[in-house]
């Protein structure tokens, strides 16, 4: 139990307008990462799994309003939010996902009950809801998941839609928390949630929760995405990232980099990811104007960015 760890957590991708964040969101936003590497990072000090890891980190993300998941999550056409999220362990490939959720205070923790506590992978809607209230975590009540700033997201995007318009700053139609970690014995895991795309169709799922698309960990890389998730569907993003490492011997950078801006970006994938490989490196790339992200690896300090 030597080697190094390593962990890469996103906050979302988007048009991140400078000009839109003030220097006191900015702040809170670098806090709000740099408590998620701090939690995940943590249990990877101690020699904990990389499991144990990217579930805190994502936890930690969620219960921070400034993204949008959990707390923060973004409101559909009909004014609900529909959580999605997936959760992978590259050592044995064991997945868990949930689609379509309210309820749950961490929806990622939902989607462990379902791998831990299911023989399913993916759960959906009030069945999901369902293994996690069975599995004993928290609920909350639909005060504790609004935000002012997500309704008006989704009023502004609907006034928008009935003029036949759509909003330019993809930030404020979407962005994904997510963390990929390697711990300290080689072993790699991914997780990813969302509350999707503002003023989305009532039932539509996104890339997060599509194990290979938007969340995937294998024994040669983790990755967890963020941006157009249908296009990170239809071109299997994080699986294409590990297929180009497995098949073609490219190294994680230059897998991570063709898929982001060779196959995602051509094909209206705005967006990014994370990712890591089963030797502590990390791949952070993205084809927006910014993406909220950090990364932290042992003996070095943590790094959190935007642009
Ligand atoms: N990928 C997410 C989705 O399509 C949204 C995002 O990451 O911005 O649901």
């Amino acid at each position: 139990m030597s080697q190094t760890f390593a962990l890469a957590i996103h906050g979302g991708a988007g048009t991140i307008r400078r000009s839109a964040l003030t220097p006191e969101i900015e702040q809170a936003t670098h806090a709000g990462l740099a408590r998620a590497l701090e939690a995940g990072s943590l249990i990877l000090r101690d020699g904990g799994s990389s499991l144990d890891a990217v579930t805190a980190a994502v936890c930690a993300l969620e219960d921070e309003p400034l993204f949008n998941a959990g707390c923060g999550a973004v409101f559909t056409s009909a004014g609900r939010q529909e959580m999605d999220a997936a959760v992978m362990n590259g050592a044995d490939r064991r997945a868990g996902a949930v689609a379509g959720l309210f309820g749950p205070r961490n929806p990622i923790r939902a989607a462990r009950a379902v791998m831990e506590a299911s023989p399913h992978v993916m759960m959906i809607g009030e069945a999901a809801a369902r293994i996690a209230r069975e599995a004993g975590l928290p609920f909350e009540e639909a005060s504790y998941f609004f935000t002012q700033n997500r309704w008006d997201a989704l009023e502004e995007t609907l006034a928008l839609r009935a003029r036949g318009e759509t909003s330019s700053d993809a930030a404020v139609r979407h962005g994904t928390v997510g963390a990929v970690a390697c711990d300290r014995h080689g072993n790699l895991a991914a997780a990813t949630s969302t509350g999707g795309m503002t003023g989305k169709a009532p039932g539509r799922v996104g890339d997060t929760p599509v194990i290979g698309a938007g969340t995937l960990a294998d024994d040669i890389c983790a990755v967890s995405g963020t941006g157009h998730g249908e296009v990170f569907i239809r071109y299997g993003a994080a699986a294409e990232i590990a297929a180009r490492m497995r098949h073609l011997g490219e190294s994680l950078d230059a897998a991570a980099d063709h898929v982001v801006h060779r196959v995602l970006a051509p094909n209206d994938g705005s967006g990014g990811l994370v990712a890591v490989d089963r030797h502590g490196n990390v791949a952070l790339p993205f084809n927006s104007e910014g993406m909220y992200r950090g990364h932290v690896r042992s003996g070095e300090a943590p790094v959190t960015a935007i642009y």
